[in-house]
């Protein structure tokens, strides 16, 4: 066998990006410390045009890409935001609108399902005004929130809530699932922190210790087995950090093998975080989402497996897996090519022990936090 056939008999098999993701706009009118946009978010404050986002959407389905999420940022500020839902049912789209709920109106929520939206997702900083308005950093947004839920499920879709879950809310497992309940919620998501972004910058103050992701656990499990009891159709999905695990995630199920988002200047990434590598990615500007995909170096980058090194690339669960987060291995590590350090196989793995040692004894309050804002943004890219 040459070398050219064997390079080509391990090439991976690369499918179609069922799940497209449309980062519309990094503006936002919340300050949430946990927000998974770049640190540096304000120097990239160019958006495609309208014009700019509707090829996106039409070569995204002439690909395959079935799903399709509006997010942000917040999408809302995006006034051509309706225009957008309705190319997207027009190509047939499965489209999730992912929104803080600032900017929505009741009749802003008709429009969007007469237009053709098929999910709306609300998200959520705590269970009460105080200390949801607090993380937020808006004064109005609680209210506003609990408005929109019931907007949303009055205009006929399921109440889908999502709550970002820290050390500073996670004693509130059992009222945040109160609340749900109240407001009749389908879905709720309790996702606690992943740290990446503003998230990763400000992990020490947002990490839960192991004794209260145990005790939240528990929470969360007697409550499904009451709504379970009671008959109600309500579910719970608890979401726990990667940091607490021993294996790490399949990240977006293998790099460039499902998901495809577009940031707000229409770089194109294997995942919303991969911005933070040392890496050249495509812009959709000058480069068809074909080419991209297929083509273009940055989605090569990590196919397959024979850019792992050891122990990924001796290992028998590398299918399972495919070495972890490309992300967290590079903010972790320094280098991107490493295995995901939340692996106990990792010879970095320590670094993973010892965040858990420090949330163990971290003291920060809310007022430690960096928030997520154009000032704070600006000292990043400033140094
Ligand atoms: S996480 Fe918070 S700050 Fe970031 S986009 Fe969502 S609502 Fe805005
Ligand atoms: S060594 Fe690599 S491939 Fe094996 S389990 Fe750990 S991260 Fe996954």
């Amino acid at each position: 066998m040459t070398g050219t056939e064997s390079a080509q008999a391990s090439a991976p098999k690369i499918g179609p990006p069922l799940w497209l993701l449309a980062e519309l706009t990094y503006r936002c009118p919340l300050q949430c410390p946990y927000c998974s946009n770049p640190l540096d978010y304000a120097q990239n404050d160019q958006e495609l045009t309208t014009e700019q986002w509707v090829s996106v959407l039409r070569q995204g389905r002439e690909m395959g890409a079935a799903q399709l999420g509006f997010s942000g940022g917040e999408p809302l500020v995006r006034q051509d935001l309706p225009e957008l839902i309705t190319e997207a049912r027009q190509l047939g789209y499965y489209s999730n609108l992912i929104t803080s709920g600032l900017g929505l109106t009741e009749d802003k929520v008709l429009a969007f399902r007469d237009a053709g939206l098929d999910h709306i997702q609300v998200s959520f900083q705590a269970s009460d005004p105080e200390l949801n308005n607090a993380v937020a950093g808006s004064r109005k947004a609680f209210e506003q929130k609990l408005a929109m839920a019931r907007a949303v499920k009055d205009a006929g879709y399921p109440m889908v809530l999502n709550f970002v879950i820290h050390r500073h809310n996670i004693h509130q497992m059992t009222d945040i699932i109160d609340l749900c309940e109240r407001l009749g919620a389908d879905y709720v998501e309790l996702a606690t922190c992943q740290y990446y972004g503003w998230a990763f910058k400000n992990r020490e103050g947002l990490m839960p210790s192991k004794a209260q992701l145990i005790k939240a656990e528990a929470e969360v499990n007697e409550r499904r087995r009451m709504l379970s009891e009671a008959g109600s159709a309500m579910k719970l999905i608890f979401v726990t950090p990667d940091y607490y695990e021993e294996r790490p995630k399949a990240c977006m199920n293998g790099w460039g093998s499902l998901f495809l988002t577009v940031a707000p200047d229409g770089t194109a990434l294997p995942c919303h975080s991969a911005r933070l590598l040392p890496i050249e990615f495509p812009n959709v500007q000058s480069q068809s989402l074909q080419s991209i995909w297929y083509d273009s170096p940055g989605f090569n980058h990590y196919r397959g497996d024979s850019w792992m090194p050891e122990p990924c690339r001796s290992c028998d669960e590398k299918g399972k897996d495919f070495g972890g987060c490309r992300c967290q291995a590079y903010l972790l590590t320094g280098n991107a090519d490493n295995a995901d350090p939340v692996c106990s196989k990792s010879p970095e793995h320590d670094r993973i022990l010892a965040a858990r040692r420090a949330a163990d004894h971290a003291t920060a309050g809310l007022e430690d936090l960096s928030y997520r804002n154009p000032t704070n943004s600006r000292l990043f890219y400033r140094g």
